[in-house]
């Protein structure tokens, strides 16, 4: 039978954002219950198992910072850590603070409507099941909702598809089959050297070469972890506000490429490639402001790239052109090195256009390649890809999807839209999102949107929400600071661009993850006063 129920409060999603929500809310003496739609918490690291699957930022950053227990009693095995071991650690750190006797797992948030006269949300979930609470944290992932090409006959394959967001358990083994890949963002960096391990043949559909950079992973050894551990709490608080949420222990501070002379702005490129991982991105500061700095890098990137591939046509057709990591960089483990396999084959999308999938592989303008296994690494529906699938109305009966359909995506200060009151929206449009180590990005938000609820218990306020006006600013200052930058200057998902139909604009706050939180703590600090905010009665 369906359950009708009352909370204080409502978590959506068990990834890390959710699961450290939940953790705050409870510890403040609130009734918190978390809905999952996954049998499992973990979120992006239970759905995403695709092998070669790798954090971008090393495991000692790309962790809770909140509590000693955790960090104590987990020891993470290499720099950069495969998935399986970052879904093991959410589950340990959901046993740790005892989270899952609030988890219901397997339900799926289908409508949440405010009730305006009782000041309540009203969710009902796929099963039927309806509760009301005060206050919703959407930690439903701003990389949730995975993406198929649009391209014609994209149905009609008769062999296997797979999505690299819904990988079949276990699979790995390619032997004698014939596999295309198509994407080459992050995730189909990381699946190419894995492919090319067993397949008879691997096709790598490529429209867009990718700057990917070299993780340069290796295992962690005792001696690492422990002189990181003897300055973690002063490196952990330098990533908190600095721009990226990513601390180097060799330097600490970016500056201008190109306010060094050539030598040696060029020698420390070389280190920040020898480095690995996002180095070279972190290193200056104007990589995305300096278009000559960008493509100098880029140059550099490219040059890199001709020495990894030993056949030049095949280094010519895998070199990026255009902005140097106007995306978020690929990092992987042996990409270009997998080229130089017999059985891998670059097909370049820009010099032969796919005309159609069809029920045994793919027809280009200039051949027709047969398939067993097509592998679509073809990203996500950004930032509003999963609540999109929920019914959300707001004041009024304002419909957030419609709001978002029409407007572009937004919030103001990147956490609260418009008419949804009581309504947090973890990572979400406005917010820095993805322009960051996401991990430092969630622990802001989940910790201000705690103390908001906080303040609002302890001082009889009813509802929290946004002016539009005020939205609209919020989200215009963030086109503009787009604007100036070269990320503008190439399509890209962090607009929407990859999603047909979707209103174009910039979804992320690019002024840095510490110049966001000033903005948004100072505004706690004021009363939360640029927002509407009603008092309860006395
Ligand atoms: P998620 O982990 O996406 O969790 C959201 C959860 O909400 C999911 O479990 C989902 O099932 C649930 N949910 C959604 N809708 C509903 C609903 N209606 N009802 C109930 N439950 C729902 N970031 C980095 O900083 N570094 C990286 O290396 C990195 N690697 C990534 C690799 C991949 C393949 C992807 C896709 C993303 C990666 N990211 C990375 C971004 C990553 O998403 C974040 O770092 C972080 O894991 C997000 O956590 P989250 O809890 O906010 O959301
Ligand atoms: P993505 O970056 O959006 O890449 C999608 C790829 O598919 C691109 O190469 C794109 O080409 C291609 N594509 C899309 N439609 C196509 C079409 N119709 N025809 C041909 N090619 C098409 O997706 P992703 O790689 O899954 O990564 C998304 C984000 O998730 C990353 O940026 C990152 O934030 C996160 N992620 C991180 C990691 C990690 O390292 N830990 C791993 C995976 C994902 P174009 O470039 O030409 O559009």
């Amino acid at each position: 039978m369906a359950r009708q129920e009352k909370f204080d409060a409502v978590v959506v999603g068990a990834g890390f954002s959710g699961l450290y929500m939940l953790h705050l809310l409870r510890q403040q003496g609130l009734k918190v219950v978390l809905l999952e739609t996954a049998p499992e918490v973990g979120g992006t690291w239970y759905w995403n198992r695709y092998p070669g699957l790798r954090c971008d930022i090393e495991s000692m950053q790309y962790c809770y910072t909140f509590d000693k227990g955790l960090d104590e009693k987990w020891r993470w095995s290499e720099r950069f850590p495969r998935q399986p071991e970052i879904l093991e650690y959410l589950k340990f750190a959901a046993d740790h603070l005892d989270l899952r006797r609030d988890i219901r797992f397997e339900t799926r948030l289908s409508a949440a409507t405010w009730i305006e006269d009782e000041g309540v949300w009203r969710l009902e979930s796929e099963n039927g099941d309806t509760i009301e609470c005060r206050y919703c944290a959407m930690a439903t992932g701003l990389l949730a909702e995975p993406v198929l090409p649009d391209i014609p006959g994209v149905g009609d394959f008769e062999g296997q598809s797979i999505h690299s967001a819904r990988w079949p358990e276990g699979l790995n083994d390619f032997t004698g089959k014939r596999v295309g890949l198509v994407g080459t963002g992050s995730s189909g960096v990381q699946l190419v050297p894995e492919l090319a391990k067993t397949a008879k043949s691997l096709h790598v559909l490529i429209r867009t070469p990718p700057f990917a950079q070299e993780s340069h992973n290796r295992s962690l050894e005792e001696e690492e972890i422990a002189s990181v551990r003897a300055e973690i709490d002063v490196l952990r608080e330098r990533a908190r506000h600095n721009a990226t949420g990513v601390w180097f222990r060799r330097f600490s501070d970016a500056y201008p490429y190109r306010s060094v002379p050539l030598e040696e702005r060029q020698a420390e490129l070389s280190r920040c490639w020898g480095e690995g991982g996002n180095s070279v991105l972190n290193r200056f500061n104007d990589v995305l402001i300096d278009p000559d700095a960008n493509a100098e890098i880029a140059q550099f990137m490219r040059d890199r790239i001709a020495e990894i591939v030993d056949d030049p046509e095949t280094a010519r057709l895998l070199s990026p052109h255009g902005v140097f990591a106007a995306k978020r960089l690929p990092i992987g483990t042996g990409y270009h090195a997998a080229f130089n396999r017999d059985n891998v084959h670059v097909v370049a999308l820009k010099e032969e256009p796919i005309e159609t999938i069809h029920a045994g592989g793919v027809r280009t303008t200039k051949a027709d390649y047969p398939f067993d296994v097509l592998v679509y690494a073809t990203g996500y529906d950004a930032g509003t890809g999963a609540l999109s699938k929920i019914k959300i109305s707001g004041r009024n009966g304002a419909d957030i999807n419609q709001r978002w359909a029409d407007d572009g995506p937004g919030a103001f200060m990147g956490i609260i839209a418009a008419d949804f009151p009581n309504f947090f929206i973890l990572t979400g449009p406005g917010s820095p999102g993805v322009l960051s180590n996401v991990v430092v990005m969630i622990e802001m938000h989940c910790e201000w949107t705690a103390e908001c609820i906080d303040w609002m218990e302890r001082n009889n306020v009813r509802t929290i929400d946004a002016r539009q006006e005020d939205q609209d600013a919020w989200m215009d200052d963030i086109h503009s600071m787009a604007e100036g930058t070269l990320v503008m200057k190439e399509d890209n998902w962090y607009t929407g661009s990859n999603i047909a139909g979707k209103k174009r604009g910039m979804m992320f706050y690019m002024a840095g993850l510490g110049t966001y939180r000033k903005a948004i703590y100072d505004e706690a600090a004021k009363g939360y006063s640029d927002f509407v905010l009603e008092r309860g009665e006395s």
